[in-house]
């Protein structure tokens, strides 16, 4: 049976971390952390994300700023308050919920957000720092940053002669992944929709990492005996057995069968989905080191 990585004790184990550096920057330099969210419209499951992160970052001693704007914000009004949330010393790290309403387009907003408060790492000089192998100027996009921490804590720093597949090559997810995976010394294979025979390209994977949005989809026969299974996959599925209408969670990954072939694995829920808005904290007091000319710590 497989190691469970719980996400929920290792992203608290990082804000934990991110309290001690905002105490100690706050104690020493003077400077409070900033976070400003950004939201436009009135659809539930953002707001729920939004708030669990005003929320977090309130208990990690940040300054937390939350601007709730009508679906019917237009993209000029959205554009001047990213401007004054730019020049305004006291913000270090800025995030807009994706996705925006549709009379909006979210690129030039996020590519408006100064590179060194996009705490969200969704900037192209950001995304183009990790491409680059950059990992210490610029903010690494949240999610990848957090399974790399699983990766990190199950393997160390270098991973040498590991073989490591994601399956997925968004830009949210399996591009940033596979860089960080590569910038590690790990061989690194990107699978999507069009590569042949999936199945043979996982079994090859010491660390194999799921990002595809398809419920189920990697069978125990795909993975390779002992590997590291992350599963980055949120799925709602039906759920009869919790009453007519209702849904459960699942990954990517079929997770009753693989856990009986993997060497270690990750939940859904309760594995990388915590990790993200721990690293979000992380990148808004790295952003505040940095602004402070402080060397950020390491998560
Ligand atoms: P996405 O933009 O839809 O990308 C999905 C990727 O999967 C694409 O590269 C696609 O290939 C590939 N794919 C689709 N069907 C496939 C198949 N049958 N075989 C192999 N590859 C296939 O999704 P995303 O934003 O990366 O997110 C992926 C999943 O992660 C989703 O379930 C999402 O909810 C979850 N997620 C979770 C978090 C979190 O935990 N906080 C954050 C981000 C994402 P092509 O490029 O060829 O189309």
């Amino acid at each position: 049976m497989a190691t469970l990585i719980d996400g929920k004790t290792v992203a608290k184990s990082v804000t934990d971390a991110v309290k001690t550096a905002a105490t100690t920057l706050e104690a020493e330099a003077g400077v409070k952390t900033g976070l400003a969210v950004v939201i436009v419209g009135d659809d539930p499951a953002s707001h729920a994300y939004v708030g669990a992160k005003s929320k977090m970052a309130k208990e990690c001693g940040f300054t937390s700023v939350q601007h709730t704007l009508p679906e019917e914000t237009t993209q000029e009004e959205l554009a001047a308050l990213v401007e004054t949330l730019n020049a305004d010393p006291s913000i270090h790290g800025i995030l807009v919920q994706l996705p925006l309403p549709k009379h909006l387009k979210s690129d030039p907003i996020i590519q408006s957000i100064l590179p060194e408060k996009d705490v969200d790492g969704l900037h192209v000089v950001n995304a183009g720092k990790v491409a680059t192998g950059d990992l210490d100027g610029g903010l690494v996009s949240c999610t990848p940053a957090g399974a790399m921490v699983f990766v990190r804590r199950t393997h160390g720093e270098d991973l040498s002669g590991l073989n490591a597949v994601v399956i997925g090559r968004s830009n949210l997810f399996g591009k940033p992944m596979s860089a960080l995976l590569l910038a590690a010394n790990a061989t690194v294979t990107t699978a999507h929709s069009r590569t042949k025979d999936l199945a043979a390209v996982c079994r090859n994977a010491d660390i194999l990492v799921a990002a595809v949005g398809r419920p189920e989809m990697v069978k125990a026969d795909w993975v390779k005996s002992g590997a590291t299974v992350i599963d980055v996959g949120i799925n709602r599925v039906p759920a009869p057995v919790k009453g007519e209408g209702k849904f459960r969670l699942v990954g990517d990954v079929a997770f009753a069968e693989c856990e009986k072939v993997a060497g270690v694995i990750t939940p859904v829920p309760g594995g990388v989905g915590p990790m993200t808005i721990a690293m979000l904290m992380a990148n808004t007091v790295i952003a505040a080191y940095r602004k402070a000319g402080r060397k950020p710590p390491k998560f």
